[in-house]
């Protein structure tokens, strides 16, 4: 049996950090697996799904390196929806109902006043077909729902959560089916896992009490439900849910300056007993990965802590991951002299900057300036070698007798035209000769 997860957002919207983190999740377990992760579109909603949040969801995936095996449509499946909603309907397991969502409305507010559970009275299954026909002739289209099988548990082994389970009596019959023919997200969801194989459903545990009525669909519909998963959502760093998180998606992330590597590492740790650590690659992610690890409580997501782990990312990064996005002419050494000083891999620019020039130092003072003038002409005429930084540095200890921070800083500063930066001795030879006597003063 493969290992098969898949990531069914609908094209509503954006994808936010949580839907990230389950795509993430996902990925993670179909590559520990050596199985398959599939990406299903869920568009049965015709009105709310955009084509651009279709062609967003492509790129995000792929700006996160989480490359799906398949990528199924639900607009184009109805056929095979129709199909197994016309056995569930011969089975008994489907039933129309006519409440309008004013009735059902009124019959909610009628028991939650009694102090009882709002729970469907099943009022449709006890029409009779005379009473069907003589609404049917009124004009009043059915939608349709699932019956519960009061007698058969909800229950299942949650791969993060334990043992779960629910008495269906409490439940409505869910509607599966709008009046005018359209889907709601319950059961294609269930026709499609069974039909491309899925064997973990990996979702937030906003889906929990879904779960339990979608486990009678996949019995009535013969099939074995697969193993779910459902992570504890995300919170910002107060602690509490946050508006802000639903407003976080790729576009953010990059416009910050945050490599997907640092999005990856983040995700795939927060929430779980592991350690986050600044993985560049997804290897050591996915041999770690276990829902087993998972806590309970809901994982924070900070975005202080991602550009941090950002920045211990972009240190480790080689010069071809970020080529593209360097100003021309910036070169391996350059790039490897300044990526300990780095945030964000567009500061780049900056050091580039300094190393071509012109830089524009603070004047220094009369003692500073006789010591540059000494060092210019060290500069001009010292054996610069492949380590100039630590020639010129020792010729004027030696000359001048200066040594620590007066011997260093007003030499940054006059290269530099700055107080602090990436290592002299990696900077000046990029520098080079030239530019550093002229900055030097000589
Ligand atoms: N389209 C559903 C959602 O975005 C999918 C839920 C599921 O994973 O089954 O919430």
């Amino acid at each position: 049996m493969t290992i098969t997860t898949r990531f069914a957002p609908s094209p509503t919207g954006r994808l936010h950090v949580g839907n990230i983190r389950t795509a993430l999740h996902n990925w993670l377990w179909a590559q520990r697996n050596g199985g398959r992760f599939l990406l299903r579109i869920d568009d049965t909603d015709a009105e709310r799904s955009e084509e651009r949040f279709v062609e967003a969801i492509h790129a995000d995936l792929a700006w996160l390196g989480l490359a799906p095996d398949a990528v199924v449509r639900q607009s184009e499946r109805f056929a095979l929806y129709q199909r197994r909603f016309d056995a569930l309907v011969e089975a008994g397991r489907l039933y129309p109902a006519y409440e309008s969502a004013q009735e059902l409305d009124l019959k909610r507010k009628i028991l939650l006043g009694r102090g009882l559970p709002p729970v469907y009275d099943r009022a449709a299954l006890r029409l009779t077909g005379a009473e069907r026909a003589a609404l049917e002739a009124q004009g009043t289209h059915p939608h349709w729902r699932f019956r519960l099988d009061h007698d058969a548990p909800l229950a299942w082994d949650d791969l993060v959560r334990g043992p779960q389970s629910f008495d269906p009596a409490t439940m409505s019959d869910p509607v599966v089916r709008r009046a005018d023919g359209s889907w709601l997200y319950m059961l294609p969801s269930v026709i499609d896992d069974i039909d491309m194989g899925v064997t973990h459903v990996v979702r937030g545990e906003d889906h929990v009490s879904n779960t339990a009525l979608q486990l009678q669909m996949f019995a009535a519909l013969d099939a074995p439900a697969p193993a779910f998963a459902h992570a504890a959502l995300l919170t910002g760093a107060e602690g509490k849910l946050s508006k802000r998180l639903g407003s976080l998606g790729v576009d953010h992330f990059r416009g910050s300056g945050i490599e997907p590597q640092a999005v990856r590492a983040l995700l795939a740790r927060i929430g779980t007993s592991d350690p986050v650590e600044p993985l560049v690659e997804a290897a050591p992610l996915v041999a770690g990965f276990d829902f087993s690890r998972f806590g309970r409580a809901p994982a924070r997501f900070d975005e202080a802590e991602l550009a941090q782990l950002n920045a211990r990312i972009v240190h480790q990064l080689d010069v071809a991951t970020v080529a593209d996005r360097l100003p021309a002419g910036m070169d391996e050494a350059a790039w490897n002299a300044v990526r300990p000083n780095l945030s964000t891999v567009a500061e780049a620019a900056g050091w580039w900057q300094v190393i071509e020039g012109p830089v524009s130092p603070p004047e220094p003072d009369a003692e500073d300036r006789a010591f540059l003038t000494e060092a210019a002409s060290l500069a001009a005429t010292l054996d610069w070698g492949a380590d100039p930084w630590h020639a010129l540095t020792g010729a004027l200890k030696a000359a001048t007798g200066r040594k620590g921070k007066p011997l260093f800083l007003p030499l940054r500063r006059a290269l530099t035209g700055m107080d602090h930066g990436p290592d002299m001795a990696a900077l000046l030879p990029l520098i080079g000769r030239e530019r550093a006597v002229a900055r030097l003063g000589g």
